[in-house]
């Protein structure tokens, strides 16, 4: 991330260019839901590709899931989250506003804290008003299932898509018929009714998650677990997150879930501090336990070379889909100087870059526009383009660069003669002219090199 970046410039230009619009913006909005943009749907749709191709499409142990978002509500009662997913909340009694009891503890005012042995007293960080004791708040969103709202027609929109992949267990195992290790990927929504969400779309209610539960050999799971966090700090690398403000840190014995033995969070430096964009949980045999003893199941594995029965261990790498389009677009937000001005640029890594190429006319000169649409034409089929006449060419590639284009494609007078256009590529502003009839294989070879 340059130093320019802030979240203000970031949320302003997500509404500016059309990647991220406030959920039902004409009626005030909702706190906690977005909803992403033509741009915005584009880094996403990249965001995902880029995972399932790292962690299912290359590797010749996994497989892909899409399981429902509505579950029988046991699941939720053998997971724990019925009687252990909550946030301790608070209310201050003047002004009414709520907050997490466990964030505030962390904004204490130094003049707040006691003297040695009392308690820090924590007061409203909004009015300084008195706060009520902490209540316990489930975070998982109720609704009822059919027609009538009674106790046995409750459900829950999941807080998570894991559960969806350990209930499938033996489905997955039996039809692709897999041996141990192997693992499930989905990538899909997840609900939390967070009581505090904020920092843009980092924290929401309605988000997407990217989950892998990687089945091992119990006794292979710590060598696992450490084969999850070198791979999954590598993919955040490669499409170039800066390393410098990318760590990875294994939490403290406190700090773990209650079904982890270990875990792992990779974590990005954002303005607000050292937040984390995916956790990487050794969960044990916990899940698959828990779900045989609930649906009264055997959800094991037949380990044909030693005869027997084990119940496998899962690594568990988890990330979210907003919290890493919001660190790959402050990461790669720059402005520099050229000619006198300021250029905003987006240095987006191509494959995540929501538009590969732009089409641009030099004018909207009757004589250029014609030929620069056949260009146009001839490069939709392979990616994601945008056409744009309107106003002068630097402007144009001002525009281009603030969304993260990667290459601009000009027509201009010597087009109608030489039959070539020129390539403009984003970080460097080098140009190159190139003959119309090479035009997608010079693409090729900048976008998608062997
Ligand atoms: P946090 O401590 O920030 O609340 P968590 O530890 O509860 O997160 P997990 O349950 O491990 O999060 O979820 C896995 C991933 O899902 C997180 O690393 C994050 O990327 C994403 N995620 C979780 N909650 C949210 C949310 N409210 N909004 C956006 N993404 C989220």
């Amino acid at each position: 991330m340059s130093t320019e970046a802030t979240v203000e410039k970031i949320v302003s230009l997500c509404k500016r260019r059309g990647f991220v619009f406030q959920s039902s913006e004409i009626y005030g909005g909702i706190g906690g839901f977005w909803d992403y943009g033509p741009l915005g749907v584009e880094l996403k749709n990249n965001i995902k590709r880029a995972w399932w191709k790292a962690v299912v499409q290359e590797r010749d142990d996994m497989v892909g899931l899409d399981a429902a978002i509505v579950m029988n509500p046991t699941v939720w009662k053998a997971s724990g989250h019925l009687d252990t997913f909550a946030d301790p909340m608070v209310d201050c009694k003047e002004c009414k506003r709520r907050f997490r009891a466990d964030e505030l503890a962390h904004h204490v005012p130094a003049s707040a804290h006691g003297h040695a042995a009392e308690a820090p007293v924590v007061r409203c960080p909004e009015c300084g008003g008195e706060l009520t004791e902490p209540r316990m708040f489930n975070l998982m969103f109720k609704t009822y299932v059919g027609p009538v709202e009674d106790d046995a027609s409750v459900a829950y929109l999941r807080p998570e898509t894991a559960q969806g992949m350990f209930v499938n267990f033996s489905n997955v195992l039996q039809t692709m018929r897999r041996k141990l290790p192997f693992g499930m990927a989905q990538i899909g929504k997840a609900f939390r009714n967070e009581i505090t969400p904020g920092n843009f779309i980092f924290r929401d209610r309605e988000f997407e998650q990217m989950e892998i539960e990687y089945f091992v050999k119990p006794g292979t799971d710590e060598e696992w677990h450490q084969h999850w966090v070198e791979e999954r700090h590598r993919w955040y690398l490669n499409l170039g997150l800066s390393p410098e403000r990318l760590r990875v840190r294994r939490l403290d014995r406190e700090e773990l879930a209650h079904y982890a033995k270990d875990t792992y969070e990779v974590e990005y430096l954002f303005p607000m501090g050292w937040s984390e964009l995916e956790g990487i949980a050794n969960r044990t045999d916990f899940d698959l336990g828990r779900h045989a003893e609930f649906s009264g199941r055997v959800l094991e594995y037949f380990d044909e070379e030693t005869g027997e029965h084990v119940v496998p261990y899962v690594i568990e790498p988890s990330s979210g889909v907003d919290r890493l389009f919001m660190a790959f677009l402050m990461d790669s937000y720059d402005e520099e100087e050229v000619r006198g001005e300021t250029r905003a640029i987006l240095r987006l890594h191509k494959d995540l870059a929501p538009t590969k190429v732009a089409v641009l006319p030099l004018s909207r000169n009757e004589q250029l526009v014609p030929p620069a649409r056949e260009v146009w034409a001839l490069l939709r089929p392979h990616w994601m383009t945008q056409f744009d006449d309107a106003q002068s060419i630097g402007r144009r590639y001002r525009r281009q660069d603030e969304v993260g284009t990667p290459y601009c494609v000009t027509i201009d007078f010597d087009t109608l003669t030489d039959q070539a256009v020129t390539i403009r590529e984003r970080d460097s502003m080098e140009q190159v002219r190139v003959p119309i009839a090479n035009l997608v294989a010079a693409l090729r070879e900048k976008l998608e090199p062997a």
